[in-house]
């Protein structure tokens, strides 16, 4: 099978997993991938992720001019925005998972650390998670500002919306995207609590330890 094909039917599987699982509801939620020529696959508009069809994914050229396919889903602007900023970054998801977009909803959070470094994995698949503020889903302002920020993070909460995850694989953001989750499911449990993240120590001695 082409990397093209496999790529389809990958998206189409991460869609249904996500979907089962609660993860992503309604049409809710967008997948892209990026070939190694450059073109980009991409979830359609108002379509489930639980419903994926692989023969009907849209395709965009890395401008995001449409080549075939269903129309792509509304938020394509933030996942070329991550593309520009990063170019090992080979798939880009979004949802908006309930527990890291109750975390987006906070006040008062720190826009360069919105989820303190609470566990070895999040600090491994998450890395430093960057808060964004509001901007409308699809406004071409949001891909302007992921992009601004994407080259030093590849997980991106945006206020009041939901989470954004780059990944050099279609699995690496996938699990990206589900550590945070889990992790805004954990810090919004015990944050009323006195709690002890890990140190800063803590967290260079696992970069250096898991640098890729
Ligand atoms: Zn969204």
């Amino acid at each position: 099978m082409s990397e093209e094909a496999q790529l389809r039917e990958a998206v189409c599987k991460i869609g249904r997993s996500l979907y089962a699982r609660g993860l992503t509801f309604g049409s809710s939620g967008n997948i892209s991938v990026r070939l190694a020529d450059g073109s980009i696959l991409a979830t359609p508009t108002n379509v489930a992720l639980g419903e994926l069809d692989p023969a009907r994914l849209a395709k965009l050229d890395p401008t995001g001019r449409q080549l075939s396919g269903d129309p792509p889903t509304k938020e394509v602007p933030m996942h070329l925005g991550m593309y520009r900023a990063r170019p090992n970054a080979r798939a880009v998801v979004h949802l908006h998972s309930t527990w890291s977009v109750a975390v987006s909803l906070l006040d008062g959070l720190d826009p360069d650390e919105p989820i303190p470094p609470l566990t070895a994995y999040y600090v491994m698949r998450v890395g430093r998670l960057k808060l964004l503020p509001y901007i409308p889903p699809g406004d071409p302002e949001l891909g302007r500002a992921v992009e601004a920020v994407a080259d030093r993070h590849h997980a991106i909460l945006l206020a009041n919306h939901g989470p954004v995850v780059a990944g050099t694989s279609l699995e690496a953001a996938t699990y990206a995207l589900e550590e945070l989750e889990e992790t805004a499911k954990l810090f919004l449990i015990v944050k009323d609590r006195p709690i002890r993240p890990l140190t800063r120590a803590q967290v260079e001695e696992l970069n250096r330890r898991f640098a890729s």
